[in-house]
């Protein structure tokens, strides 16, 4: 069969998010919520800001979607404000031993991320791997018809398979989050689900009100791998082709 098109995630996928990037994101963003939904100068309660936070989730998918479309704010500005780090750098956890593993993985390679732009290009460059991808998809990119259409949307999935002129059964997402493996799955994509770094982001997804609850990682039937790491990639690709 033909070569296959990986789709990289970053966050949780190829880098450790959970141990202190992902924190500070939503410090970031919590804080910049309080300001937008207060009343002058008086920022909204940490009732008010979760709240608005579980309703735009479960609504949109994502809570940036919810602020621009019921707060006026500009996504560039949430994006800008929920990625300010001190020392970006300092946070990055990763494993070693992945520049050698995309090199040995057959086909082209795609970084897929509902990250902001200059936030992914500088954990990519930390960690040595942008160059071994033939492009890089941010959140900035995303857009169907002028609206932003992160992951999970399949207008967007649907507009990149068009974009590549590959069928979707040529793609692999590997992703730590289901709902996007899911919605990969539904337009014939293959989809490996990355697990080790899971536990805190499902702790976190769980307390937001976004499912599955915490230690469910039995393989649903849309997705054709599990892999703790990305490292087991090569070990697994004869599941996949
Ligand atoms: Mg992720």
């Amino acid at each position: 069969m033909a070569s296959p098109i990986w789709l990289f995630d970053l966050d949780n996928t190829l880098h450790n998010a959970s141990h202190a990037i992902f924190p500070a994101i939503n410090a970031n963003m919590n804080a910049y919520m309080a300001k937008v939904l207060g009343e002058g100068d008086v920022p909204a309660d940490e009732q008010a800001v979760n709240a608005a936070r579980v309703a735009y989730w479960k609504r949109y998918g994502a809570t940036l979607l919810g602020m621009v479309k019921h707060h006026q704010v500009r996504a560039e500005d949430f994006l800008r404000e929920a990625h300010r780090f001190d020392d970006l750098i300092a946070m990055i956890r990763a494993e070693r031993g992945l520049a050698r593993l995309l090199r040995r993985l057959p086909g082209r390679k795609i970084l897929l991320t509902n990250a902001p732009h200059k936030y992914s290009h500088d954990v990519m460059r930390h960690l040595g791997l942008h160059r071994h991808f033939a492009k890089h998809i941010a959140i900035e990119s995303m857009r169907v018809h002028g609206q932003l259409r992160p992951k999970p949307s399949k207008q967007m999935l649907r507009k990149l398979i068009a974009k590549e002129r590959a069928p979707a059964c040529r793609y692999i997402l590997v992703e730590d989050t289901v709902d996007n493996l899911k919605a990969a799955k539904t337009l014939g994509m293959r989809t490996v689900w990355v697990t080790q770094y899971l536990s805190a982001r499902a702790n976190l997804q769980h307390h937001l009100g976004h499912l599955p609850p915490p230690g469910l990682t039995k393989r649903p039937s849309y997705i054709d791998v599990k892999v703790k790491s990305v490292r087991q990639l090569p070990d697994n690709l004869y599941k996949i082709r």
